[in-house]
């Protein structure tokens, strides 16, 4: 079987496809034959060594496949190793099922991004404004829509190229990144937005802090243009009595209780129509370099999927 092994950190050329022994499950693992992997920055964070892990390993930790000898339909996200191959083991608590009616293919874009989605969304209150930046890529797609969902107005930025689809989603106003703080202030009477979604970074993190609302909360939930620097708190302060947090999924989906609810509710969504999936492109193994040049490259939209077979 086949396997996208990274064995030196470094840019998308140090990945490569190679032939590996078919997986063996230990006790309390399945092996899953891959029908599609998710694409994530966390796979470009890995891949460079920003977030170490023990070389060599197979690079993605989110898929969606059949259960190999019984043929159940699952998907899985946060499993570091279990992601672009053909074949890959996963600890049978962290698979969730996929229900009737949900392609094998849309359940491994959504289950990662829409949970992160989900969890972000929970942070907003109906009649909030709330900031999204990126707002046309994995999870910005899904977290506006699941705002507009809660009765929260959405004040997007985007490459001007793809404002029409943050737009599709739901947001009300679509701006470049360097006039956001002025757009939110216009749309909320100055006041700013109560919420304000950064998974950008270094990039967009001082503008994030301009567009918060007195006591508003800044989420930075990533960093796709690099990490933010330290800061001093006082900023908070300064910005008027602002929450910053820095969440990550692992931790919204540690209880597999809580695995299985916010999987259901997203997965759920999708079968019946309340949540659109967007499938920016697909990759075969071998093109796995190409996926992460379009990611980083800000030349996708949506979701990226590998697709082994
Ligand atoms: P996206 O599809 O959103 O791709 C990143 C987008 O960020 C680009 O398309 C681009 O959109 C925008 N961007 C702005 N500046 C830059 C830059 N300098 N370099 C690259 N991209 C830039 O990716 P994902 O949906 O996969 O992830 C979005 C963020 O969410 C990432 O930071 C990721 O790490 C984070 N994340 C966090 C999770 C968590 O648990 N905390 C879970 C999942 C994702 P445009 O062209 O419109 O500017």
């Amino acid at each position: 079987m086949r396997a996208v092994v990274v064995s030196r950190t470094g840019g998308p050329e140090v990945l490569e496809v190679v032939e590996r022994p078919e997986p063996v499950a230990g006790p309390g693992e399945v092996v899953v034959d891959v029908e599609a992997a998710g694409v994530n920055f966390i796979d470009v964070y890995h891949r460079e060594g920003r977030y170490p892990r023990e070389l060599p390993f197979v690079l993605g930790s989110e898929g969606a496949g059949t259960v190999r000898g019984t043929g159940e339909r699952v998907a899985w996200a946060v499993v570091p190793g279990a992601g672009y191959a053909d074949a890959v083991v996963v600890p049978e608590d962290r698979l969730v099922p996929v229900p009737d009616g949900v392609a094998l293919s849309d359940a491994a874009a959504v289950l990662l991004q829409g949970m992160t989605a989900q969890f972000l969304a929970e942070v907003a209150s109906p009649g909030d404004t709330a900031v999204v930046h990126a707002a046309a890529g994995g999870v910005g797609l899904l977290l506006v829509q699941l705002l507009v969902d809660a009765g929260v107005q959405v004040v997007a930025t985007t490459s001007p190229e793809k404002a029409e689809l943050a737009r599709g989603a739901g947001a009300s106003d679509v701006v470049a990144y360097d006039e956001v703080v002025e757009r939110v202030r216009e749309a909320t009477g100055g006041r700013g937005a109560q919420v304000v979604y950064d998974g950008v970074g270094r990039a967009t993190f001082d503008s994030s802090l301009a567009c918060a609302a007195r006591h508003g909360s800044v989420v930075l939930f990533g960093a796709a243009s690099g990490p933010v620097p330290p800061l001093d708190p006082l900023v908070l302060m300064s910005h008027g009595s602002l929450w910053l947090t820095r969440p990550t999924l692992g931790d919204f989906v540690a209880e597999r209780a809580d695995l299985l609810h916010r999987a259901g509710e997203v997965l759920g969504r999708v079968r019946d129509g309340r949540l659109s999936v967007r499938v920016g492109g697909t990759y075969a193994l071998e093109d796995a370099q190409r996926a992460h040049e379009d990611l980083e490259g800000r030349r996708s939209t949506g979701k990226l999927l590998v697709l082994p077979r």
